[in-house]
């Protein structure tokens, strides 16, 4: 007797039958506090981080090698400073949690001197990823779960993710580098009103390279482990030793400056080190044991959008948000975030 087989066929799953109210992209912290903030107001969200974790440009590394070594690198964002009023009542909030710490009011300068302006700086405890991690603890979240088209669907959206997952979602926040938002319309066939597209497309970011060395021992570094160079190729160094950040001495983040980064964009990692290490020298002065190098494509909005968010009502609502929107550093995207959320839910009539 013959047997005949069926020919297999892709089956992709359709993550949620019912439609999410709310949808969210990006589990940095724009993400994190607008999802904080719907959920308080009653709501149903669901966030999708296309990475491991959340916590976006506020990232850590960690390593623990066999010899029983803690090495902790703050390796994008490094301190946050609150300039608006409501950062600086959430920021009280999370000294008060002790979710966060102030770390100085200032740093050195190329020469080695401190210079303080009063302006306290706070980290989170005990690192900077801590903070995105541990406010995002009570929240939805898909991980690794990377959006690649958005299209409209009957009352909303559909969101389709790299692993053939499909969302939907009545109301969509997306809060990732814009040209990647826009992109995600364009795969789903969605052009967006011109004036809208005029508004984002001259958004742009500068890449930044970041390299992480371990020395052998403490290094030079003067109090309190922050510095400012004067400009390129190094536009920021830390000790995360003396910060608080590392058990270990001697973890060392560099970032170079935008024009080194793009210039060095493809260059290899060993002379990227090198060349960085060399002009980092004077603050060294020791062997570097390791290093690593990463690179942040969209490290810095250069452009701001003069608005806190960039709404669309048709085809069906949608918001654009992000640090690229408030102020291209942490409390411009906590800003952004929160009034973004604020919009949502002003056009969510109470019943809903
Ligand atoms: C090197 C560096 C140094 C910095 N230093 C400082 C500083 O000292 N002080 C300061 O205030 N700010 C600093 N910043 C800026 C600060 O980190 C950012 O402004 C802030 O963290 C941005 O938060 P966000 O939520 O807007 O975006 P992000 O943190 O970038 O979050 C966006 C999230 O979206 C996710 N995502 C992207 N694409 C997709 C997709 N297709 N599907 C699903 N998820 C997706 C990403 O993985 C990410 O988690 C620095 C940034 C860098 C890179």
């Amino acid at each position: 007797m013959s047997c005949c087989y069926l020919e297999p066929i892709t089956v992709r799953t359709i993550a949620e039958l019912m439609p999410a109210e709310y949808v969210i992209v990006g589990a940095g912290l724009a993400g994190i506090l607008a999802s904080r903030s719907l959920l308080r107001a009653g709501k149903k969200v669901v966030l999708l981080e296309a990475s491991e974790q959340v916590g976006g440009r506020m990232a850590t590394i960690r390593l623990q090698p066999p010899d029983g070594r803690e090495i902790v690198w703050d390796m994008g964002a490094q301190f946050f400073t609150a300039r608006e009023p409501r950062f600086e009542r959430i920021v009280q909030d999370w000294l008060k949690e002790q979710l966060i710490v102030e770390w100085s009011r200032g740093f050195a300068t190329a020469d080695g001197s401190y210079y303080a302006d009063g302006h306290p700086r706070y980290r989170g405890i005990p690192d900077m990823a801590a903070l995105p991690k541990r406010l995002a603890q009570e929240l939805d979240i898909n991980l690794q779960e990377e959006v690649v088209s958005i299209s409209p669907a009957v009352s909303g959206w559909q969101l389709t993710t790299k692993n053939g997952q499909i969302y939907f979602a009545e109301k969509v926040m997306l809060t990732l580098p814009v040209g990647q938002s826009i992109a995600l319309l364009q795969a789903g066939s969605l052009a967006l009103p011109p004036q809208v597209h005029k508004a984002l497309a001259p958004i742009s970011y500068e890449p930044c390279i970041a390299l992480l060395l371990l020395l052998e021992s403490f290094g030079h570094f003067p109090e309190p482990g922050g510095l400012w160079p004067v400009g390129e190729p190094i536009v920021w160094m830390a000790d995360n030793y003396r910060k608080g950040v590392s058990p270990t001495p001697g973890a060392i983040t560099i970032h170079a400056g935008p024009e080194f980064s793009a210039q060095h964009w493809r260059t290899a990692d060993e002379d990227v080190a090198e060349m960085l290490a060399a002009a980092a020298a004077e603050w060294l002065r020791d062997e570097v044991e390791l290093y690593q190098v990463h690179r942040w494509l969209h490290s810095k909005p250069v452009w701001i959008h003069p608005e806190s968010y960039l709404a669309l009502q048709e085809p069906a609502p949608m918001v654009f948000a992000g640090d690229a929107f408030a102020g291209p550093r942490v409390e411009g995207a906590a800003l952004s975030g929160l009034a973004a959320a604020d919009w949502l839910l002003e056009i969510t009539p109470e019943s809903s």
